[in-house]
């Protein structure tokens, strides 16, 4: 192990090598260190524990810098991508053409969302603006549960939320990737 690696744990957070039941969770695992990730390895480290299989999933825990405005990311970034060969469709918009931005008179911040283009999903956000840690949760739901991007474009959001912002990207991106006559049943 090199310094700056964790415990290295399987699916389960069990740990690996060691002799009999051993589980790890948390920033000792080096796997996102931050105390939701953290809380989720607990759950699912119990669970096994416990004797119900449960293996952790980590394409959606969202990274958070809590400035103001909020800087948020969650999944795969447009560099991690290419490393993966995904061939990545991305779209955004400036939060200042909200209504939200007018009401709060805070016109700073962009939304960028990025779809694997082959399967036509989400696998990837990020944000800049106020409070995005709360408005991008949906998008970690979309990421995590694969939700198809022509049913995410028929999602209707209250007006005037900074949420609205994800609604035209989406739009753009289930044009070309998506059947939203399909999905959106
Ligand atoms: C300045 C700062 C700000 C952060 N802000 C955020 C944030 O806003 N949001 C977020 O999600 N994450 C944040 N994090 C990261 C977050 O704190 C960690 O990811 C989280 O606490 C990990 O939980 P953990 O239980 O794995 O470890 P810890 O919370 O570090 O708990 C480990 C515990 O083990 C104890 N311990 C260590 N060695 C021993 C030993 N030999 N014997 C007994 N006990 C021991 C320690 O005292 C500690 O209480 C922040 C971290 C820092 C440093």
């Amino acid at each position: 192990m090199s310094p700056g690696d964790g415990v290295p744990v399987d699916e389960t957070c069990r740990v690996q090598g060691a002799e009999g039941g051993v589980w790890a969770a948390g920033d000792v695992t080096g796997i996102a260190r931050t105390t939701h990730a953290a809380r989720y390895q607990a759950d699912v480290a119990l669970s096994n524990i416990l004797g119900s299989h449960r293996e952790a999933d980590y394409r959606a825990i969202p990274r958070v810098v809590y400035t103001t405005p909020t800087v948020y990311a969650v999944g795969v970034t447009p560099g991690r991508a290419a490393e993966l060969g995904i061939d990545l469709r991305t779209a955004g918009y400036d939060l200042a053409a909200t209504a939200r931005a007018a009401v709060e008179a805070d016109d700073r911040g962009r939304v960028e969302l990025y779809a694997d283009r082959s399967r036509g999903l989400l696998i990837g956000a990020a944000a800049a603006g106020l409070h995005a840690e709360e408005w991008m949760s949906e998008i970690a739901l979309a990421i995590r549960a694969e939700t198809p991007l022509g049913l995410l474009a028929d999602v209707v959001h209250a007006f005037p939320t900074y949420g609205e912002s994800v609604e035209a990207p989406l739009r753009e991106l289930a044009g070309p990737l998506a059947a939203p006559e399909e999905e959106a049943r």
